[in-house]
């Protein structure tokens, strides 16, 4: 049974487990202004939790047994660089997998030679297009990918010289009408940069300025398509084809399959959403939720609860109220990416608790 599923069976059989994943968000500040970002709509109000707390819940979650931990780009996380290099260190030191995402602006030489002489698992770095043109548009900030093809082939260079495998390179790119038609040549580049992987990503709109980026249906599926053999042909992994065949599905559709998940008799497979099993999420004001979308909205907070106490009594709530089939009042804002890896998840209890 993979580790993930097994944190999440220990749970619902009222065992205890650690988290198997941790979402750390750094900072929401940024250094760019891209026309699709959550960013462009909010102002900071809060200071940001400060280093210390920051590192001492990190040593604690190493404790704890956690295995994953992700840095994702809901602000540029190399905005904090002295702090991102300690806890990377921190957490290759501890054996621990890392990932993080990153506009791929900040990252100087010093930061590279780091990366790659620890061996710093995941590196996903976002480019929008295949030109200076597009990427730089709807990055909102001239000069953008000069600098992440130049981290691109400083991190590759350092990779050749300390003869390292890692970090993984993946590359992220949203899909917009700007670069919907260019998606071969996207695939193309990120071939000839050197990544293992480019993960296309469906745009969330989250303000006017973002809406108007939105590709046609017809559009997306001819460019995915077309992704797809370009990389199959390169022999690079990308998520075109997947996308396509789940496009059928929509946020607004969500409730109407947890309605239908409500009615299962099977006791593990009526919750709804088994994040709060298995992750959990930091804000950069120190606030912790189970998933990307809460929002902030909860009352436990590093600054003055230790993570432990967090996962094993605030959370408990969380999972009793999930387990009797109900949800929050953030749930109305979840998104299909999640709602997928749910259902993967409830098939393989399916499979693996009740035998198919
Ligand atoms: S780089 Fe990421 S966080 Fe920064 S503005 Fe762009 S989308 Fe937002
Ligand atoms: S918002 Fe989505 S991921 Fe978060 S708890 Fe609700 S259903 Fe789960």
């Amino acid at each position: 049974m993979e580790e993930k599923i097994l944190t999440i069976v220990k749970l619902l059989r009222g065992k205890k487990a650690p988290p198997f994943t941790i979402e750390m968000d750094i900072t929401n500040k940024c250094n760019l202004r891209c026309r699709m970002c959550w960013l462009r709509n909010f102002s900071y109000s809060r200071d940001e939790i400060d280093d210390e707390t920051w590192i001492k819940t990190v040593e604690e979650a190493c404790r704890m047994g956690i295995k994953e931990f992700r840095i994702p780009g809901s602000g540029e996380p190399f905005m904090r660089r002295e702090l991102i290099l300690s806890i990377m260190e921190i957490l290759k030191e501890n054996g621990k997998k890392g990932l993080i995402i990153s506009n791929g602006t900040l990252i100087d030489k010093e930061i590279a030679r780091k990366m790659v002489k620890i061996e710093w698992d995941i590196l996903t770095l976002s480019i929008d297009g295949p030109s200076a043109r597009i990427h730089d548009y709807i990055r909102g900030v001239k000069g953008s990918f000069e600098r992440v093809i130049s981290s691109i082939r400083i991190i590759n260079s350092f990779k050749k010289k300390y003869r390292k495998k890692y970090p993984y390179l993946r590359m992220n790119t949203v899909l917009t009408n700007k670069n919907i038609y260019r998606l071969g040549s996207m695939v193309s580049l990120a071939y000839k940069l050197g990544f293992s992987e480019i993960l296309f990503q469906p745009i969330t709109v989250f303000s006017e300025e973002g809406r108007k980026l939105l590709p046609t249906r017809a559009s997306l599926e001819n460019g995915l398509k077309e992704a797809g053999k370009i990389a199959q042909k390169l022999g690079i992994r990308t998520n075109a084809t997947e996308l396509l065949k789940k496009r059928s599905i929509e946020a607004k559709d969500l409730p109407k399959f947890w309605s239908k998940i409500s009615r299962e008799t099977r006791e593990f497979l009526k919750i709804p959403c088994y994040e709060p099993f298995y992750n959990i999420i930091i804000t950069p004001y120190g606030d912790v939720g189970p998933c990307a979308v809460f929002g902030g909205k909860s009352k436990s907070n590093i600054a003055h609860e230790n993570l432990r106490k967090i996962w094993y009594k605030d959370f408990e709530k969380f999972r009793r109220d999930l387990k009797k089939g109900k949800m929050f009042d953030f749930c109305k804002n979840c998104c299909v990416p999640i709602f997928l890896e749910n259902e993967r998840i409830r098939k393989c209890l399916r499979d693996e608790v009740y035998g198919g």
